[in-house]
This record gives C-alpha cells, sequence and structure tokens, in this order.
C-alpha cells in the first residue's frame, strides 16, 4: 500500500519565503495559484496575454510574462498543455533557471519522455492533484482539498520532496492526503486509464451499445437513453460507494445481466488489447505517435474529432440534452488531464 501524507506530517516552511511561479493560468493555473496565495505563499503568474492572463488580473493576481516570472521565481510550476511545455520551457522557462531552482509539473509526460531534459542543478518534482482545477479550488474553499500525488524526479537540493509535500499543503491536497509516486508510474497509469477506459474505453463502448440497437431497428433517441445518458447515473454510484452500491441501486435484473453479459462483450480479448495499449505507453510509442502528430499539424486528431461530431449519437444527443435543461454544461470536462 502507498504512504499517505498529511498536513499534521508536513512542515510548510520550506517553502515559505520562495517566490513560486504558476505558468500558465486555466484549469489546474488559477486553483494551484488562488490557493497557494491564501495559503500564505508568495506566487506570481507567466502566462502570455489573453483571456487566461486577464482572468488571472481580475482575480487579484501578480501577472508577469512567462520569461520574467519563471526568471524571478525559485519554484517554477509548469502549467501549460502539456503538448506546449516544451516549446514554452526552451524558449522561456530554461533561460532563467539557476541551480537549486525547482522545476514543478502537475503531468509526468514531457519528464518522462524526455521532451524537457532539466539542467542537474535542478530540482524536478510532480504534483498532481486527482481531480480538475475548478474541484481543486473549491473543495480548498471549503476548507477541504482534493488528494494529489507528488513524485521527485531529479532532488539536486536534497529538498525536493519536502517541497513537493509543502506544496501540496498550499494546495489544499494534503487535507485529503498525499501519496508518493514516480514520474514513470503518475505518466504511465495516467495514460493508460484515460486509453482504455475513461475515454477511450467509455466512448467506444457507448457507440458500439448505441450503434447495435439502431442497426437492430430501434429508435436512436431510445438508444441513447439506454447507452448513453444513463451511463452517468451508473458512474455516480460507483463513484459515492462502489460497485455493490451501485449493484444495490439498480433492479436485481439489471445485476444478473452485468454478471452474464458484461464478460461477454468486455472479454479476455479485450484485456489482451488493454495490455497492447499499455506495452505502447511503457515503449514510448503511443508518446512517439502523439508528438509526431502535434508536430504535423494534427492531421489525424483533426479528422478523427470530426467523425465523432458527425456520429448520428452526437446529433441526437444534441436534440435530447435540449429536453433536459438540468443536464447543463458543466467544468466536468477536464476531469481527465489534457
Ligand atoms: P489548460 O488548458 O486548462 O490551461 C493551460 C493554460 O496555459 C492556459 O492558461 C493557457 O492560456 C496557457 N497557455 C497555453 N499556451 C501557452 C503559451 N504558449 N504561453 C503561455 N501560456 C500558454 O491546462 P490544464 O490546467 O488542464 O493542464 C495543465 C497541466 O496540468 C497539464 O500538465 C495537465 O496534464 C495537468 N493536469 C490537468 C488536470 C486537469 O484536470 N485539467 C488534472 C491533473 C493534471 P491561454 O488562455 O492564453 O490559452
Ligand atoms: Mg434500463
Ligand atoms: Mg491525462
Amino acid at each position: 500500500m502507498a504512504q499517505m501524507y498529511y498536513n499534521q506530517d508536513i512542515n510548510e516552511k520550506v517553502l515559505e519565503g520562495k517566490k513560486i511561479a504558476v505558468i500558465g493560468y486555466g484549469s489546474q493555473g488559477h486553483a494551484h495559484a488562488l490557493n497557494l496565495k491564501e495559503s500564505g505563499f508568495d506566487v506570481r503568474i507567466g502566462i502570455r496575454p489573453g483571456n487566461s492572463a486577464d482572468r488571472a488580473k481580475n482575480d487579484g493576481l501578480d501577472v508577469k510574462s512567462v520569461a520574467e516570472a519563471a526568471q524571478e521565481a525559485d519554484v517554477i510550476m509548469v502549467l501549460l498543455p502539456d503538448e506546449t511545455q516544451k516549446a514554452v520551457y526552451e524558449a522561456e522557462i530554461a533561460p532563467g533557471l539557476v541551480a537549486g531552482n525547482a522545476l514543478v509539473f502537475a503531468h509526468g509526460f514531457n519528464i518522462h519522455f524526455e521532451q524537457i531534459v532539466a539542467p542537474a542543478d535542478v530540482d524536478v518534482f510532480l504534483i498532481a492533484p486527482k481531480g480538475p482545477g475548478h474541484l481543486v479550488r473549491r473543495t480548498y474553499q471549503a476548507g477541504a482539498g482534493v488528494p494529489g500525488l507528488i513524485a521527485v524526479y531529479q532532488d539536486a537540493t536534497g529538498q525536493a520532496k519536502d517541497l513537493a509535500l509543502a506544496y501540496s499543503k498550499g494546495i489544499g491536497a494534503a487535507r485529503a492526503g498525499v501519496l508518493e509516486t514516480t514520474f514513470k508510474e503518475e505518466t504511465e497509469t495516467d495514460l493508460f486509464g484515460e486509453q482504455a477506459v475513461l475515454c477511450g474505453g467509455a466512448v467506444e463502448l457507448v457507440k458500439a451499445g448505441f450503434e447495435t440497437l439502431v442497426e437492430a431497428g430501434y429508435q436512436p433517441e431510445i438508444a441513447y437513453f439506454e447507452c448513453f445518458h444513463e451511463l452517468k447515473l451508473i458512474v455516480d454510484l460507483m463513484y459515492e460507494g462502489g460497485i455493490e452500491n451501485m449493484n444495490y441501486s439498480v433492479s436485481d435484473t439489471a445485476e444478473w445481466g452485468e454478471y452474464v453479459s458484461g464478460p461477454r462483450v468486455v472479454t479476455a480479448e479485450s484485456k489482451a488489447a488493454m495490455k497492447d495499449v499499455l506495452t505502447d505507453i511503457q515503449n514510448g510509442t503511443f508518446a512517439r505517435e502523439w508528438i509526431q502528430e502535434n508536430e504535423t499539424n494534427r492531421p489525424q486528431y483533426t479528422a478523427k474529432k470530426q467523425a465523432v461530431k458527425d456520429h448520428q449519437i452526437e446529433q441526437v444527443g444534441a436534440k435530447l440534452r435540449e429536453m433536459m435543461p438540468f443536464v447543463g454544461q458543466k467544468a466536468s470536462a477536464e476531469v481527465v488531464g489534457k
């Protein structure tokens, strides 16, 4: 079992007096910056001009260019989209790094896959809240927190882990509990989860179920309710109280169907495919292809995005959601790290 750290285990003094730069002011950036500031730490924002910069100014923060913020800070938290981190790091962050600085991330992709190689005299660690930025902010304001992961990749000062723990306390994560991991484990499991289960797995499961009913002559609207809309209700029950809690709430017929038919759909073959997906993550194939896709202006990404948009389930869903204003648009789109 993983070791857990809580507020009382952590001495935040190690981070006091240090200048912290939060680079980026999106989902994670706004939550980290505001929580750290309210915890009494010295925060500035490094951001390009635009919507995020305006928001940070409106929120009363000290807003600078990325280069300026990174240059003056001791602790530089990189909360840019993962695909842009390498270019911004090379142009605007690296020139300002000096020995003893800390280069910090909320996801290990760029360090683990060696897109960013920090100088040896700089600490490199991560603090990854296990939730979207808006939840990190909201729970902090309510006196609680979202659990987090910390990992140390490079410990030049001998203080990297203590700094990571102090930072996690500053954003409220240690109120809920902080687990130690490695960059390898955080990166590979994050990618696997979103590909095999959360985004990739769930979307394909829903589409296949919808298509099966529609191809058999059932009305698309009914198929949408049965295979898409109700998924949230089921997942909420699992999230709140485990599989047993979900089974308690559904009918015994539904539970029996789960036992006999679930394994006919997600088979040993599906699990073997999951292992292949994991292998491609571990050996760097997935990362290499995604980096290449970005370097060539995302031709496949764009085509696949359009195909989803054109799928009947999206057209039917848009109409039905208009009938259900209570469904609404939520910030939960960023639950899974981008
Ligand atoms: P967002 O897309 O929400 O925000 C990115 C921010 O970076 C925006 O403020 C954007 O500003 C800014 N930005 C983009 N390009 C540049 C640039 N070239 N120069 C300066 N600023 C730029 O990102 P997230 O908060 O989702 O992700 C940040 C990190 O956190 C990632 O490493 C991600 O993996 C990780 N993470 C995310 C989680 C999540 O739930 N979202 C959960 C855990 C980790 P602008 O408005 O100008 O575009
Ligand atoms: Mg039903
Ligand atoms: Mg992710």
